[in-house]
């Protein structure tokens, strides 16, 4: 997919007010073109944590999730897993193909943290063995519930083949983004994904993969590269935004 010939080249700037807007969401806008099977994708500063009841800025953080998104998925396509993305195309614009959101959010968590945390009273940080896979159900007004695979097949969301799909991409996926990390001193802690369909009924990887989806905490001090420092009011979270950047479009020491 990263080949598709289209018009719009790395370097572009949209007029974005002459484009049709298809979505906002918290993070990100999503607008069509005048080719069907392609969106722009926008990302924005604005961050919002525990179900938009806490709402902020991270500034420049627009530009941070989309260089770490961009790069992520042109690995992630090059070893093999099918996602939307095509492009970057300027500092906060990407190029994805137009997909239709499955409504399933997967959390995969290599160590407890979080909500996983608390609903269990583990401390942060304890490893987990096997890898868990959860889903929640995309809704905004309903604050994503947690869900079983009976309830996304009973009430249409996703057939019983689809989330088996999922999970295996997923599980895949967390093994690729947990050595891309680790070689840059990042432990990967937990990550959520959503996957869409194209036209023709493809499962492909959609949405991003950055500071805001993913726990990451620096190898060697623990200390969290990643959204907690805005939902926990940590300080720093500009800077931790910029780091994860730095490191993941850096050179790698492959020996970390
Ligand atoms: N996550 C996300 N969007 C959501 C919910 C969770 O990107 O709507 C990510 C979150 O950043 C973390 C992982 O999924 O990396 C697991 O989150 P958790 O269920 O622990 O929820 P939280 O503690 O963030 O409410």
């Amino acid at each position: 997919m990263l080949g598709k010939k289209t018009s719009y080249s790395e370097g572009t700037v949209n007029d974005l007010s002459r484009l049709k807007q298809r979505y906002e969401g918290k993070a990100k806008k999503v607008f069509a073109t005048n080719d069907p099977e392609l969106f722009i994708v926008a990302y924005k500063d604005d961050a919002t944590a525990f179900n938009a009841q806490k709402k902020g800025t991270i500034l420049n953080k627009g530009i941070v999730n989309n260089a770490v998104t961009a790069k992520i998925f042109a690995m992630l396509e090059a070893k093999g897993i099918p996602t939307h993305f095509i492009k970057k195309l300027n500092e906060r614009e990407q190029l994805v193909r137009a997909v239709k959101i499955i409504p399933v959010e997967v959390i995969v968590r290599n160590f407890a943290a979080g909500s996983f945390a608390k609903r269990y009273g583990v401390d942060e940080g304890c490893p987990l063995e096997p890898t868990v896979v959860e889903w929640c159900y995309k809704s905004d007004v309903l604050s994503d519930p947690p869900m079983n695979d009976d309830t996304a097949i009973a009430l249409g969301w996703a057939t019983a083949a689809e989330l088996s799909e999922l999970r295996e991409l997923s599980l895949k996926i967390n093994s690729l983004l947990s050595e891309f990390f680790r070689v840059r001193s990042l432990r990967l802690i937990d990550f959520k994904l959503e996957f869409g369909r194209t036209a023709s009924g493809d499962i492909v990887l959609a949405d991003e993969i950055s500071p805001d989806t993913c726990r990451l905490w620096d190898s060697r001090s623990g200390e969290r590269l990643d959204k907690d420092r805005f939902r926990r009011d940590l300080g720093d979270v500009e800077a931790a935004y910029q780091e994860v950047m730095k490191r993941v479009l850096g050179e790698v020491n492959a020996g970390v």
